[in-house]
Parts: structure tokens; sequence; C-alpha cells
């Protein structure tokens, strides 16, 4: 099986479809869903759409998802992520933000598991951003590989004389590594082959939507640098 790992997506409509465009000549057979679906981008209910549609094996809840729907809270999040989850929530439907409510925090496989932030502590949404926070999750780990997203900074993580790898996606939707391309991951279980996939796309339309539709500049223009 050939999977699509898509995390971070954050409303951003432009990335997603790019993104999905690119796997259409990979051969996918299955996709997974790490969180963070819906925030700072400008389209929520389209890319929530898309992502039911592609049935993922595994789909579990970002904190952002969490932070619309009421299950976390946003105190922690800065001025323009806090911006987004209130107006996210205004223009979602009942239905959209049920399916945000049913979001598990952890998705646990025979071979690999799904989680949004790290595995110790999975409703604290805490940050793997280097090794010691790679090995806390490994610890917790039940399976060879976990599928994280989160920090924005695609990633693999191993640990000597262990098979146990962490895997982080990226994000599609908002990039922080310095590199504004769509970022995903590619998965095939026959091989154990992980490769990070970056694709280009529409940025500065999605740049304007979040502007026109009164989310702070700043979400749109950080897309353009990807940080
Ligand atoms: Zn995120």
């Amino acid at each position: 099986m050939r999977y699509a790992i898509l995390s971070d997506i954050h409303g951003n409509l432009e990335a997603l479809e790019a993104s999905l465009e690119r796997l259409n000549s990979e051969k996918i057979d299955a996709y997974i869903s790490p969180g963070d679906i819906v925030g700072y981008g400008a389209d929520p209910s389209g890319c929530i759409k898309i992502v039911r549609s592609l049935d993922p094996t595994a789909s579990v809840a970002g904190n952002h998802d969490q932070a619309v729907v009421g299950s976390f809270d946003p105190a922690g999040f800065n001025e323009y992520a806090k911006a987004a989850v209130l107006w996210t929530r205004s223009v979602l439907s009942a239905a959209e933000l049920e399916y945000l409510k049913s979001l598990p925090l952890v998705k646990e496989g025979k071979v690999f598991s799904v989680v949004h932030g790290s595995l110790e502590d999975p409703q604290e949404f805490n940050y793997i951003l280097n090794r010691a926070d790679a090995a806390r999750s490994m610890r917790h780990m039940a399976t060879p590989l976990l599928f994280v997203g989160h920090s924005h900074v695609p990633a693999i993580y191993g640990h000597e004389g262990s098979p146990k790898r962490i895997v982080n996606a990226g994000s599609v939707g908002q990039p922080r590594d310095g590199d504004p391309r769509a970022s995903f991951v590619i998965y095939d279980d026959s091989t154990g082959d992980v490769s990070i996939v970056r694709v280009e796309y529409d940025i500065e339309k999605a740049r304007k939507k979040i502007i026109d539709a009164g989310l702070p500049e700043f979400l749109g223009d950080r897309l353009r640098g990807g940080l």
C-alpha cells in the first residue's frame, strides 16, 4: 500500500488541490490526516470536504481543529491564530463542526500510529522539534512508525538500535521551514520508504482569499516566505 500523509492543511484549498494533483501520478492507495485541517486559511469548508472525500485510513484532531469546536483552550495561541479560530468557527456548518469534534486524538494501526503533536500527552499538543522530544514519544509507541504534524516542519527521526521512526509530514497549507511549497509525505508499507514531497501552488491566490475574508493579513503574507 502507498499512503499519502497530508497534515496541517489549515484551510488552504490551493495548496491542498495542488498536492492532490501531484498525487494523481503517484498511485496512492490510502490517505492519512494528522490534523489541523482548518485554522489560518480561507477555505476550511472546502478542505474538510476534500479530506472527508479521501476517506482517510486515519484522521486525527489537531489543536486548531479542537479549538474551533471548543475542545481545546486557545489561550496559548497568538492573536492571529485566535482570530482564525473565531472566524473559522463562524463559517463552518453544524455538520462540519461535528466532523471536527468526532476526530480522535490518536489512531493506532498495526504498523503505524498517528497523532497531531506528540504521543506522551496527546491532548497537550506538545511539539516534536528535536531528538529528545522524539525519544519521549518513542517510549509510548506501540508501532514501529508514528506520523505527526503540528510543527509545520517536515522531519524524520530515528533512534540508533531501534526500528522506531517518527515522521513529521510538514504542512500542506502553511509550511514554516523557509520553503513556501506545500509539504506532504508518501509512505510505501511494502518497502518502508518514506519520502517528503514539496509542491508549488498558487500562493498569491490563497493569500488574497485570506485577506479578502477579513482574516489577519499576516496569515496571508507568511505563506510567501513559508515561515
Ligand atoms: Zn498546524
